[in-house]
């Protein structure tokens, strides 16, 4: 029988290593910018056309490459940055493996154009799923240009696979944010299909964060800055306030590096201990910089991952400095040295004395009062007490057969059985099934709101809200967009008493909506997001007609059983089960 084993083409295995280090447009625009920032740029420029699958170039004023390190720079594991082994476990370059561009080209079309000097000429590059098909001299600019194109070309299954241009934008935008928030030295402009959406100038931290994330960060933000022998912490963490039902505003740098670690969102979430609500998540941008000697960065081609020599002694330094940082924020207000201190006076206060606060006194008030307060039973009331509690179910006398418990169920009883009845979930379905109409039917009613909100969109959320429009009109809002300011005037009726920026941040940065894969309609999206913002939450207290209303309503939709994510909203218990039980 004939040998079987036999070495893979240059080509072919550099197309399945390319699967580890390009998965998507956002990890090519990734390593160019870590290679333009390896090279000293001080100006980047980056284009993308069609969320990248056409085309993601980037521009430096960098070092720049000669004719011959322009030919190296596509073949594996050559690289500038290393010369051996023990320099991988110093690292202080973004690059080291010198295999991004190799895996790149092999998957793509690339030109390059490249100039070292600032009287030279330059060179041109052309390159094809890593064959060179052109080249020539070329008069540019000192610095390098690489234009990636047609990504996954010669690799059908993968082009496929990408996600639409709103999920895959998504992931660009947030390897730029997270690129441009650790470079705050580097000017950077991004033009996405024709449109400059970011022009950053060099500015500090602080500045950076807000220009990306607009000016109502600002006072959320609250500095951390820790020294110890392990670490040393600095950046910003966000007030608890802030905090947000995604992970997009949770940023982590190891020496100035991007990167993900469960343990250190685990450990700076569990600063925030009873500081948050149920399904929220703390935001921050942390910089931690420590000895290159005691982490090691080659654990995955994509070099997010970090192996740390001590990683429980980070968990606490980390844990405490931010649990600190918090307790300093509540104690005393955060000094913004950066802020123009006549903007926190308004204009109608700037030549008036300031009144003192008058303190109002409660003549009436009786200190023991509050314990006979029915009112004051019930919020109090947990699991066990309640049952104990017998003027619990006074005012809802068991006979009128329909009472709350635990200020989270609706009980209802009938001859024959008791439901029980999840009072968040009821109302999330009817209120989904209710959303759902107004928009079917054009049947939406508006509330006019006596002070119209204003809104200022990121850049991230502007592209999207643009693309949304359409459902956002036919559900009732009423609106004017006026650069990236969102003024709503009015509101769908159902979501009148509810924090509606908080809505409307929740809905702009939730990533499933563009998910063709995931099947969801524009309309069901909407409905689903409004009705689960806006329904009654677990621990609200119903008086007897709320609680009446709630089932009636309940039992007149089309689905009872299930809420909008198919969770069981009521049970049921017969005669037959409860004798069971004893
Ligand atoms: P690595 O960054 O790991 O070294 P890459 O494949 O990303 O590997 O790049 C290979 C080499 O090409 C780099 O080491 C560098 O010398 C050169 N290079 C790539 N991009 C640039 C650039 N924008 N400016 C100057 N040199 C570059
Ligand atoms: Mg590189």
């Amino acid at each position: 029988m004939s040998d079987i084993v036999k070495i893979l083409p240059v080509e072919v295995s550099n197309k399945i290593a390319a699967g580890e280090v390009v998965q998507r447009p956002s990890s090519v625009l990734k390593e160019l910018l870590e290679n333009s920032i390896d090279a000293n740029s001080s100006k980047i420029k980056i284009i993308i056309k069609n969320a990248g699958k056409n085309l993601i170039q980037v521009i430096d004023d960098g070092d720049g490459m000669s004719i011959n390190d322009m030919h190296l720079s596509f073949t594996k594991h050559a690289t500038s940055k290393i010369n051996k082994i023990e320099d991988v476990f110093s690292i202080s370059s973004m690059g080291f493996r010198g295999e991004a561009l190799a895996a790149i080209s092999s998957v793509s079309m690339i030109e390059m154009t490249s100039n070292k000097e600032l009287d030279n000429d330059g060179y041109f590059i052309e390159i094809n799923g890593g064959k060179i098909i052109n080249e020539k001299e070329s008069n540019v600019e000192k610095g390098t240009s690489i234009k990636v194109k047609n990504i996954f070309f010669n690799v059908p299954a993968r082009r496929n696979f990408l996600k639409s241009d709103f999920v895959e934008l998504r992931h660009i935008m947030n390897v730029f944010h997270n690129v441009a928030i650790s470079h705050n030295e580097i000017e950077f402009s991004f033009i996405n299909n024709d449109e400059e959406i970011y022009y950053l100038k060099t500015e500090s931290l602080k500045k950076r964060i807000i220009s990306i994330f607009g000016e109502k960060i600002r006072e959320h933000l609250i500095p951390i800055n820790e020294n110890t022998q392990i670490a040393n912490l600095n950046g910003f963490i966000l007030k608890p306030e802030y905090a947000k039902k995604s992970r997009s505003n949770q940023f982590i740098f190891v020496n100035n590096r991007s990167i993900k670690s469960q343990f250190i969102n685990h450990s700076i979430s569990s600063s925030f201990d009873g500081l948050l609500r149920d399904g929220y998540y703390p935001g921050y941008f942390l910089f931690i910089n420590m000895d290159p000697l005691k982490i090691d960065v080659n654990v995955h081609p994509n070099k997010t991952e970090i192996k740390f020599d001590d990683d429980q002694s980070l968990y606490s330094i980390i844990n405490s400095s931010v649990k600190h940082c918090l307790g300093m924020y509540q104690i005393s207000p955060v000094l913004d040295f950066d802020k123009d201190p006549s903007m926190d006076i308004s204009y109608t206060q700037i030549n008036t004395d300031p009144k003192t606060p008058s303190i109002e006194v409660d003549s009436e008030f009786n200190p023991f009062k509050i314990f006979n307060d029915e009112n004051f039973v019930k919020k109090n009331s947990d699991i066990s007490s309640s049952i104990n509690q017998s003027n619990i179910f006074e005012e809802n006398d068991i006979s009128s057969k329909i009472f709350q418990i635990f200020n989270k169920y609706i009980v209802s009883t009938s001859t024959s059985s008791l439901i029980i009845i999840n009072q968040n979930l009821a109302h999330q379905r009817i209120l989904y099934e209710d959303f759902l109409k107004s928009i079917f039917e054009g049947s939406s009613e508006s509330q006019k709101l006596v002070f119209p909100i204003e809104i200022s969109l990121t850049n991230a959320q502007l592209v999207l809200f643009n693309k949304i429009e359409t459902e956002f009109d036919s559900l009732g809002f009423v609106y004017e967009l006026s650069n990236s300011l969102l003024i709503i005037t009015s509101v769908p009726v159902q979501l009148e008493n509810n924090s509606i920026e908080e809505i409307i941040d929740d809905i702009l940065d939730d990533e499933d909506i563009f998910d063709k894969s995931k099947n969801l309609s524009y309309s069901d999206f909407f409905a689903k997001k409004l009705s689960k913002s806006s329904s009654i939450k677990t621990g609200k207290n119903l008086n007897s007609d709320e609680q009446e209303f709630l089932v009636n309503q309940l039992f007149s939709c089309k689905e009872p059983n299930l809420s909008p994510d198919n969770k069981q909203i009521f049970i049921t218990l017969n005669k037959n089960d409860i004798e069971n039980r004893f």
